[in-house]
């Protein structure tokens, strides 16, 4: 499928020619590939060296606008939630949508201030060819990396995952004089949920709660599943005011939200803990001051959150 108008053009990827077009010689680029062959042996030679996606983006778009004058180029990858842009947009754009064997490799725009030649097109799509297996090599990498990262049951982050992001934002946090605040959840008599109506039951509840401490935080916002029935929220850029505001609306959307059985339903409710980082201290030593505070939280009678001291 190649469809044209008078500003977009889509082509399809799997319509891709296996050889390149007989084109006349290419005018010299900075890579000095003097035809299509030599720039496609080139691109070639580059995306075997990553298996980063923006690497191998960076890489293409860097050795065909030596070729050809792209003012930018866009791709977006639904299913791994990737969306790069390169260079910039301009009033022309010729789309791929690239599909390798009945799989989605997402979708690509490039973009010039002129209009697409049908030559031009011709050449742009043996050129996105050359992606095609390192781009899929990259996004399974991509998909085996996010879910090593992923708790399978809820969702959220792992405890894996926690630990590469609370290192990077104590550090951003110490580097930059932000503020950083990390809440510690804990659900409430998680046993007795369990004993009384199952652990299916159980994995339903964490399930849901995953569900609403994401549709309670900002997307910047992070949550991990850090043991069975607690959660950690790492909140970049959060002084204390704020992140007890976002903990009590945690709270309140949980002890609010009932947990529907098939013959029943549950009202729940947890613990909070919060602890705002001080320049310097380790992370572990943060996550214990917000252990201790959630430990008084449930003291206190629980279904309620306390400040670390
Ligand atoms: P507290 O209010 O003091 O936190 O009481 P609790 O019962 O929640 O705490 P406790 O630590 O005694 O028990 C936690 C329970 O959570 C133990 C286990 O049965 C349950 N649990 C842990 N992980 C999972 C899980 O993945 N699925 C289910 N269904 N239950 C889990
Ligand atoms: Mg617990
Ligand atoms: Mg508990």
């Amino acid at each position: 499928m190649l469809t044209l108008s008078s500003k977009s053009t889509t082509v399809n990827f799997n319509t891709l020619r296996p050889k390149p077009f007989g084109l006349s010689p290419l005018k010299h680029n900075r890579h000095d590939a003097r035809n299509l062959d030599d720039l496609q042996h080139l691109l070639t030679q580059h995306l075997q060296t990553s298996l980063e996606v923006d690497r191998l983006f960076g890489y293409f778009f860097a050795d065909i606008t030596g070729l050809i004058a792209l003012s930018g180029l866009s791709y977006s990858h639904e299913k791994t939630d990737l969306h790069l842009q390169l260079g910039s947009t301009a009033a022309n754009s010729c789309t791929f949508p690239l599909i390798h064997e009945f799989e989605s490799l997402g979708i690509l725009t490039l973009y010039q201030e002129q209009p697409f030649t049908l030559q031009k097109q011709m050449l742009l799509e043996n050129l996105v060819d050359t992606l095609r297996f390192p781009l899929r090599n990259a996004l399974l990498y991509r998909s085996a990396v996010q879910a090593s990262l992923k708790d399978p049951l809820t969702g959220t982050g792992n405890r894996a995952a926690l630990q590469q992001s609370i290192q990077r934002e104590t550090e951003l946090a110490r580097r930059y004089g932000q503020p950083l605040s990390l809440i510690m959840l804990d659900m409430d008599h998680f046993k007795r949920l369990n004993d009384e109506h199952g652990h299916d039951a159980g994995d339903q509840a964490l399930k849901s709660v995953a569900r609403l401490l994401k549709a309670q935080l900002r997307n910047v916002d992070m949550v991990f599943r850090f043991g069975g029935e607690e959660f950690l929220l790492l909140l970049a850029n959060t002084p204390a005011s704020a992140a007890v505001q976002v903990g009590e609306r945690v709270r309140r959307a949980i002890e609010t939200t009932p947990l529907e059985l098939r013959s029943t339903s549950v009202r729940l409710s947890a613990s909070l803990g919060c602890a705002v980082y001080r320049p310097g201290e380790s992370s572990d030593a943060l996550l214990q001051r917000a252990d201790a505070a959630l430990y008084r939280a449930k003291q206190a009678g629980r279904n309620q959150m306390q400040l670390a001291v």
